[in-house]
């Protein structure tokens, strides 16, 4: 019953979750900076009749309680920054603040969830407990407003019994959503790290400490990082994309720069790898006279499904879309700081298919094509409530 009045009502407010998704993808603003996004959001819930507080500064949180009894709590996440990136699609709602993009879908998850939001609200005579709306800056940037959220106490007072939230994923078509339990995303670190030797002309090395020569072995070598100490078993990534060795066909430089990252899904053996990383290169670039600097900028743990929650979330999914269109997820080794969530409570983060090849709707997120086919809005908003109306015990 619950799932028809929820079907009908999302099908009822699409255009509006369509309107405010494109108000806020015309609008985007960068993590930490989403003044304006924050006050589009406060005037929606503001709208509704929803009470809300701020958090992280542009953050805000809300609660939504239904009339039956019940002290469960589910809470629901959505992030609201955009990225650094010149939009290149002409449509009628590009980005009207240059060099700024919603590439990675936040104005779907923060519309979105203000749809849910409406659809709760108009339920609430419907269903027992507590629905907690979490709308976050700054999920693209360090230390991530996920981490902030949860020190400013985000998941106390109520204390929710499960997070769930959503991501765009272009490589799947609008309507269907994906799923995965267990480990799903990676912990994300960056490597900077400066090998120091001693220039001179290139005639004369015997005078010189080449540290172009003694960075290549520790890149070769950091590699046994991944093939020989890494288990098998855990997937685990180390990529330099930048070498830089300012010298010359005839000069041996000071000095070589490297840039990279350090991907796993395991917090013991990310510990550990970056002991054993920082080990081998000083090791290897003193034995050759060298030194070596390496530094180790922590990033976002590792993001893990519940497995029972997530195995509930995902039932409920095939129960609301059919089970055609629930897919299994692959592991990704991209970062998310969803991954907080994850790391203190029960939580579950799925993909929502925004694909569609017939209308060239297939770009990347992180790209300055990047779109979405806007049906999928009606399941996102749809599915995340009956999911979150499900999960509370109705
Ligand atoms: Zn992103
Ligand atoms: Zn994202």
């Amino acid at each position: 019953m619950i799932k028809q009045q929820i079907q009908e009502l999302a099908k009822n407010i699409f255009n509006d979750v369509v309107a405010n998704r494109r108000h806020l993808h015309s609008h985007p603003e960068l993590s930490f900076h989403e003044v304006e996004t924050s006050a589009f959001v406060a005037s929606k819930l503001d709208e509704l009749g929803i009470a809300y507080t701020k958090m992280a500064d542009t953050g805000l949180v809300a609660l939504i309680k239904g009339d039956k009894p019940s002290t469960n709590v589910v809470a629901l996440r959505a992030d609201m920054d955009a990225l650094p990136i010149t939009e290149a699609n002409e449509v009628p709602y590009k980005s009207q603040n240059t060099g700024v993009m919603h590439a990675c879908g936040h104005d779907v998850h923060t519309s979105s969830l203000l749809g849910v939001a409406k659809i709760l609200t108009a339920l609430k005579s419907e269903f027992g407990g507590t629905i907690k709306l979490i709308f976050q800056p700054a999920e693209e940037k360090l230390p991530g407003g996920a981490s902030i959220m949860i020190k400013e106490g985000v998941l106390e007072n109520p204390k929710p019994q499960a997070v769930i939230g959503q991501h765009v994923m272009p490589l799947i078509d609008a309507g269907k959503v994906g799923f995965r339990s267990g480990q799903y995303m990676a912990s994300t670190d960056e490597l900077y790290v400066t090998v120091t030797g001693k220039g001179g002309h290139a005639a004369q090395p015997q005078q010189n400490i080449d540290p172009v020569i003694i960075t290549a072995h520790i890149l070769t070598a950091l590699q046994q990082v991944v093939s020989r100490f890494s288990d098998p078993k855990s997937p685990c990534v180390l990529s330099f994309g930048k070498v830089t060795a300012n010298g010359a066909t005839n000069v041996i430089p000071n000095e070589v720069k490297l840039e990279g990252t350090f991907r796993a899904l395991d917090e013991k053996w990310r510990a550990e790898a970056h002991q054993k990383m920082v080990k081998m290169a000083t090791g290897i670039a003193e034995s050759m006279g060298a030194t070596c600097d390496f530094n180790i900028v922590k990033g976002y743990p590792f993001l893990t499904n519940e497995p029972k929650l997530t195995a509930s979330a995902r039932g409920f999914a095939e129960d609301y879309l059919g089970k055609e269109n629930v897919l299994d997820l692959d592991i990704w080794m991209a970062g998310e700081d969803f991954a907080y969530y994850t790391q203190v409570t029960d939580a579950c983060f799925y993909r929502l298919g925004t694909r569609n090849e017939s209308r060239g709707i297939t770009s990347s997120v992180h790209t300055p094509t990047f779109d979405i086919e806007e049906t999928a809005l009606e399941t996102s908003v749809g599915l995340m409530a009956y999911i979150a109306v499900k999960q509370l015990g109705n």
